[in-house]
């Protein structure tokens, strides 16, 4: 954690542990929080967390719908692109719609411009779906294009990389590092396969004072999205859908539907309009699941207050 005093180490406070009704509430990478100061050596104490400017959130693993917050107070998303064989317009939706949702800012970068023969055509795709979103082309190889970074990370700010593996995050880090490189370390795992991982510092200062976020967590992103996150990164359909005849269009069979009529005039195209239908309903089957949990949660909670009457000594 870092403070005014340096770098030091802070747990949560036991009473918050309690009192946090879900584990978005613990602290998480890039809070702020108020702490109370470490006495003598020992560790610091997380009193409590800051409101949050925008925060990553990930649907935590088993069969409950739960948020957990991977890492807060983003300023500016990087989602991060290869332009190699592996390169895939619809990841870059998803991921639009991911960032929409935290509140960061989101910068489309397209890396690895060194293997890519057809630049203006992807361009041209990636800006048909990224609309408004900056999209910067670069090779952290060749270390060429990266000035971005300096401008959109001012000392102050934090940004996070995020990108399927392999479309170059860790070497976007060193270079960014200069001289003070990622420590990468071997690691052996069960294949008795050598193996690089990267330091486990998550919040890493850069040579020119921004900071950036390097969690494994914020590598295999869920999408958590609600409606309103998935009309920001789909704004054209929205736009279209306005146009219907009908209000509830359906856009299936409905005469003057206008998202029809733009599949077929070739102005939207079909992949991007069935990847928003995909989204939608995994959006939809979320946020019904939340429904539920906070049901089951109020139901939980009314339990325990009408037991904790129950038990309390009766006055005479
Ligand atoms: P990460 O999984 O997103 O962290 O990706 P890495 O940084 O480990 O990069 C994956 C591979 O892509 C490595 O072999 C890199 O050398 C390579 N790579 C990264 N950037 C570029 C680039 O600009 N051009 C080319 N040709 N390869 C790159
Ligand atoms: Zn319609």
């Amino acid at each position: 954690m870092y403070t005014e005093f340096g770098d030091i180490r802070a747990h949560a406070a036991g009473r918050m542990r309690h009192e946090a009704m879900d584990v978005g509430a613990m602290p998480a990478v890039g809070d702020w929080v108020a702490l109370r100061s470490p006495e003598h050596s020992g560790a610091g104490i997380i009193e409590a967390v800051l409101p949050r400017k925008s925060s990553f959130l990930r649907k935590m693993t088993g069969t409950k719908s739960v948020q957990q917050v991977i890492a807060a107070n983003i300023d500016v998303a990087f989602l991060v692109n290869g332009l190699d064989a592996d390169f895939n317009v619809r990841r870059i939706e998803r991921y639009l719609v991911l960032s929409m949702e935290s509140g960061a800012q989101s910068v489309i970068i397209l890396n690895k411009v060194d293997l890519c023969e057809s630049l203006d055509e992807v361009v041209d795709v990636v800006r048909s779906v990224g609309g408004d979103t900056p999209v910067h082309v670069m090779s952290a190889l060749h270390e060429s294009g990266m000035e971005v970074f300096q401008k959109y990370l001012p000392p102050g700010t934090t940004g996070v990389l995020l990108g399927s593996s392999g479309v170059g995050k860790s070497t976007i880090m060193n270079v960014l590092l200069g001289e003070k490189k990622q420590e990468v370390k071997e690691v052996r795992d069960s294949d008795g396969e050598g193996r690089h991982t990267t330091s486990s510092r998550e919040l890493i200062l850069l040579p020119f004072g921004g900071l950036l976020i390097d969690t494994p967590g914020m590598r295999e992103l869920q999408l958590w999205g609600d409606s309103e996150s998935l009309s920001d990164a789909f704004t054209d359909i929205e736009e279209l859908a306005l146009e219907c005849r009908f209000r509830d269009c359906s856009h299936a069979v409905e005469p003057g539907c206008a998202i029809q009529r733009a599949i077929g005039e070739g102005r939207l195209d079909q992949d991007r309009y069935d990847h928003f239908l995909k989204l939608q309903k995994e959006i939809a089957y979320l946020e019904r699941r939340r429904d539920v949990r906070a049901q089951l949660d109020e139901k939980k909670r009314v339990k325990k207050l009408t037991s904790k009457q129950k038990r309390s000594p009766k006055r005479r």
